[in-house]
């Protein structure tokens, strides 16, 4: 039966019949809120199960990076759900704090309220902790250093991306985590297929988590358990599970590559739903290859093997890292 609201007729859940809140075009699934986080549970369970290799006897410790937003909120809640139990593992939680006047301070309170909520350990760390300057100080730099230097990246995710990265790998060694479970969802996934498909970059396609049999670069293998959950109903799952989020956009992320392919993607779904995951599964599909001529004894595709920074001692392929060379770059354009 569907409920009817002013003579608009709100469809009714699948399962129980209950006022719907999403009805699934990929799937043809219309669910309730409770039968939605039920159904999303299942999946994650299940993705899970691949992505997450526990070894017998072993204790596995995994972080969790969490930004105060829906998507890694919705992760680590799971996560603890479904196997916070387990005496064999420990879930550790962290945030870095990119300095983002706004934005950061809040959301950052969030994932502080959410590792409570949860009884799960935080940790945290600053891009000054980092030696980097805070991305609101960077942001502030970029005109003066693309002048300077016409191949310096003009966007603030450009930077922030790759120093983010560099906090994250930080805090996981910090904690000694053996796994690395990061909050993209679908949505986030065939963005970063497309983006990595258009710019012919069969190198990061490789590298695209998950990980579980294939550690990259020496740092703990990193895991998305979420990637078949679409933004949307990864959106639905934090609202009905009422965990504390930050709903606020970054102030810099306006312009940024990804946003054009976010809404490229939105439309390839809504003309034929079930893009996303095909193109998801295409490049599960680009890895599987890889990995079966590896095992045929052929050469694998990746070009030289990463070595340590010799400044900061991350996994790179080239003589520096892209940290450290951001990190110079704006250090020289504050000293100007
Ligand atoms: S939107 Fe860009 S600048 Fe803002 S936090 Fe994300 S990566 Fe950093
Ligand atoms: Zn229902
Ligand atoms: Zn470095």
């Amino acid at each position: 039966m569907a409920d009817t609201n002013g003579g608009l007729e709100i469809p009714s859940c699948d399962v129980c019949g209950k006022p719907a809140v999403i009805e699934q075009a990929y799937s043809g699934r219309i669910l309730c809120g409770e039968h939605l986080a039920k159904s999303i549970r299942k999946k994650v369970a299940k993705e899970l199960r691949k992505q997450l290799i526990l070894r017998k006897g072993e204790h596995t410790t995994i972080f969790v990076a969490i930004s105060g937003g829906k998507d890694s909120a919705a992760l680590l809640e799971l996560l603890v759900d479904i196997i916070g139990v387990r005496p064999d593992v420990t879930i550790i939680a962290g945030t870095v704090d990119e300095g983002i006047d706004g934005y950061r301070p809040p959301s950052l309170q969030c994932a502080i309220d959410l590792c409570n909520d949860l009884g799960v350990e935080f940790v945290t760390i600053s891009y000054k902790d980092l030696g980097f300057e805070e991305m609101d100080t960077v942001a502030k730099l970029i005109p003066g250093m693309t002048a300077a230097n016409p191949s310096a990246p003009s966007m603030p995710c450009s930077y922030c991306g790759v120093f983010r990265r560099q906090g994250i790998n930080h805090l996981a060694k910090k904690v000694n985590a053996d796994v690395m479970a990061l909050g993209h969802n679908l949505d986030d996934m065939a963005q970063t297929v497309l983006m990595n498909m258009s710019n012919g970059d069969l190198e990061r396609t490789l590298r695209l988590a998950p990980h579980t049999n294939t550690p990259i670069d020496g740092l703990p293998p990193r895991i998305v358990p979420l990637r078949w959950i679409p933004e949307q109903e990864v959106h639905l799952y934090a609202v009905h599970k009422n965990l504390p989020i930050h709903h606020e956009e970054c102030p810099h992320a306006r312009g940024a590559l990804r946003w054009r392919h976010r809404e490229m993607v939105a439309m390839m779904e809504a003309d034929v739903p079930g893009t996303r995951h095909g193109l998801v599964r295409m490049a599960d599909n680009v890895k599987d290859l890889r990995n079966q001529i590896v095992e045929l004894g052929g050469h694998e595709s990746r070009p030289s093997p990463p070595q340590e920074c010799p400044v900061c001692g991350s996994m790179t392929s080239n003589d520096q890292c892209k940290a450290c060379e951001m990190r110079e770059m704006v250090k020289n354009e504050l000293a100007n």
